[in-house]
């Protein structure tokens, strides 16, 4: 679940529980819950027929991620492994780059931002990615399962919000975390749930170009494998 409210004023937020979109995967490693959530949140603000892709490329102990969501609730993701070990005072991630696209339908040359790894963590790079490119006053908070995205609104750039942000960590629920910010008028609320875009002529298609070897294609993202097709 995904709601959206605001506080009548100066703030507005995003909260997700993503334990829905979990179940629906075939499984998934401790960092991967923070990637379903930084893309449902980030999803929620995007315009009705938008569509967003993150991607990670990086050289820590985790080597990348993808993870598409969309405003509807959709909200896809994989991971993989890296190479590389963990640094001092970095996160997991290690070096790298973490990018966004955004795609309309109809729209030639989609938007892309992308900012460099500051730290490795996923949390702190996913919101200096979002101040970065909404240059406005934002926070993230990232639990197990559910996280939250505040924003400062335009012109009560003033309010502070991190002195909110110890109350909205002990919050179990998207509406305990919403509340404890004083974002009390609920504004959207949309069911999360996992869709996977694969299918066979995709996996034809990947083996036509990239070729394979003789085993079948998995899709990274659910699981389901598609054996060559013998033409
Ligand atoms: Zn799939």
């Amino acid at each position: 679940m995904r709601i959206k409210a605001w506080n009548g004023s100066s703030l507005r937020a995003w909260a997700v529980d993503v334990t829905d979109v979990l179940n629906m995967m075939p499984e998934y490693p401790a960092p991967f819950s923070h990637l379903v959530m930084g893309g449902a949140l980030l999803a929620g603000m995007l315009p009705p027929d938008e569509r967003l892709n993150l991607q990670i490329v990086s050289d820590g102990v985790l080597g990348g991620a993808l993870v598409d969501a969309d405003a509807s609730g959709m909200v896809r993701a994989s991971m993989r492994p890296g190479e590389g070990k963990i640094l001092d005072g970095r996160g997991p991630w290690g070096q790298g780059t973490l990018s966004v696209l955004r795609t309309k339908p109809y729209q030639a040359v989609p938007y892309r931002g992308s900012v460099a790894l500051e730290t490795g963590f996923f949390t702190q790079d996913l919101i200096h990615y979002i101040v970065q490119s909404e240059q406005i006053p934002s926070a993230l908070v990232l639990g197990a399962k559910v996280g939250c995205l505040v924003q400062v609104i335009p012109g009560a750039e003033d309010f502070l919000v991190e002195d909110r942000l110890g109350d909205v960590l002990k919050q179990e629920t998207p509406l305990g975390m919403l509340t404890a910010l004083g974002c009390t008028q609920v504004l959207e609320e949309v069911p999360l749930y996992f869709a996977c875009t694969c299918s066979q002529e995709k996996a034809d298609a990947l083996v036509a170009q990239f070729g394979s070897d003789d085993g079948p294609v998995t899709c990274e993202f659910c699981g389901t494998s598609y054996l060559k097709t013998h033409s």
